[in-house]
């Protein structure tokens, strides 16, 4: 460690002089890393090469064009989805197969036609279709997934948002928001090491939540379970069995449930899965059919025969692990020798997922992205884990290492340790 890295003062309590011969350094690192003319990349979740070629036996599956029933894979039909393949991420997921769907490659494409649906025709449990109502609004835990938000901006969807938390949403404010607000129509949730937090939610979070009057008849929790098998460490945590939850507390149509294979064997060219109770998914199945004939079977299979079994998937999670857990360490240690003991930023260490998350001192995000920007390093915009691209307190930050290899990972997190340095003390400076 050098000499400033075991500096353990805050910067906020430091003398005026001694800010000020601090921001004179770190404009001069800064300088120093322009000159270098990086090109680097820390925005998107996207899976690496390597990881990628961990699936390349699919590249020559399926083994012939018949599942294990004798079904012609290469032919229209089975809207719901290969049964094997439902089989096993039924395991892993926690849904009986049957209430599972296997679709196409995108869940976000499923949530966006579960939102259309709700739209149009209304749910199991609505007296009326969302388009009908006056306003419709959705409970935001933030910071989240942007994509989850600019879809409910696509629909003129109101937002309202909550703290995420290690145990999940804060869900005193949900419950109360939920109960008080009939226009309050849902919420979405990441449950498992979510985007960007890594935070878990909790069997006792999820249960309230399934379990909360609200003011609402078809009240829906939107169950992002993307990052569901994505541990980065030995403890493999389980999710919540929300399904099982919801209907032993008596409202089982409340939540739905989402999941691919995009980070799991091919981002672009996975299997997206569904599940709710036996309604939701015949409901869901029902609407699908106005636009379908039958998913891709083939692709379905091809992911059956490669994994073979819940295990099988568990043991290439692993592989996953290997190879980007220690992306993950090399953010963590970046942030502690250069960041740690300043009191100019808080970070999360997630067990799993695919992302950190970074506050920095108030006011400064968007000031750091565009430094790092301006140094050749790029981050996503400051803003973009809440509704309407708009923090509160302008300090989130997301990470996401998993893309670049590990010396690119290196030099991305040591130049926006530089650009934290160098905006907080502007700003303490100011
Ligand atoms: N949900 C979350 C929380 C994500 O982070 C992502 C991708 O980053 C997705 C969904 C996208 O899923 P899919 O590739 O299945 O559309």
């Amino acid at each position: 460690m050098t000499e400033e890295n075991t500096q353990t003062t805050p910067l906020a309590e430091r003398a005026p002089e001694q800010v000020a011969a601090f921001l004179t350094e770190q404009r001069q690192a800064y300088d120093e890393l322009r000159a270098r003319g990086l090109t680097l990349d820390l925005t998107r979740g996207k899976p690496a090469s390597a990881q990628l070629d961990l699936s390349d036996e699919l590249l020559s599956l399926p083994r012939g064009p018949r599942d294990a029933s004798g079904v012609d894979t290469r032919n229209y039909g089975g809207l719901e989805g290969l049964p094997e393949l439902r089989e096993i991420f039924g395991e892993l997921l926690g849904v009986p197969a049957a209430q599972l769907v296997a679709g196409g490659s995108s869940s976000l494409v499923m949530m966006r036609e579960v939102l259309t649906d709700l739209w149009v025709r209304g749910g199991v449990t609505s007296e009326r279709p969302w388009s009908a109502e006056e306003k419709v609004t959705f409970i935001c835990p933030v910071p989240g997934y942007d994509r989850h938000f600019t879809l409910l901006d696509w629909f003129g969807i109101e937002t309202v948002t909550v703290p995420m938390g290690e145990d999940g949403p804060d869900v005193d404010a949900v419950a109360e928001i939920a109960a008080a607000d009939p226009s309050v129509k849902g919420m979405w949730l990441v449950p498992t090491y979510a985007n960007p937090t890594g935070d878990v939610t909790s069997r006792a979070v999820a249960e309230r939540l399934v379990s909360m009057p609200t003011a609402a008849p078809d009240f829906t929790i939107m169950w992002d379970n993307a990052y569901a098998l994505h541990h980065l460490t030995d403890e493999e945590t389980e999710s919540a069995d929300v399904i099982g939850l919801a209907a032993a507390a008596g409202n089982p149509h409340r939540p739905v449930l989402f999941a691919s294979t995009s980070k799991i064997t091919y981002a672009g060219a996975g299997v997206a899965f569904l599940g709710g109770s036996p309604e939701v998914v015949r409901w869901y199945v029902e609407n699908l059919g106005m636009g379908s004939i039958g998913p891709d079977k083939v692709n379905q299979l091809r992911h059956a025969q490669l994994f073979g079994s819940a295990e099988g998937v568990r043991a290439h999670m692993r592989r996953h692990r290997d190879l980007i857990a220690p992306k993950f360490a090399e953010v963590e240690r970046v942030l502690s020798e250069r960041l740690g003991g300043l009191g100019v930023a808080e970070w999360t260490r997630p067990t799993g997922g695919y992302f950190v998350s970074l506050d920095v001192l108030d006011g400064t995000a968007s000031r750091v992205v565009e430094l790092a920007r301006e140094a050749g390093v790029a981050l996503t915009p400051a803003g973009s884990a809440f509704p309407g691209k708009r923090d509160p307190r302008d300090r989130n930050i997301r990470i996401a290492p998993t893309f670049p290899d590990l010396p690119a990972v290196t030099e991305a997190m040591e130049a926006v340790a530089t650009c934290v340095r160098l905006a907080a003390a502007e700003k303490l400076a100011d």
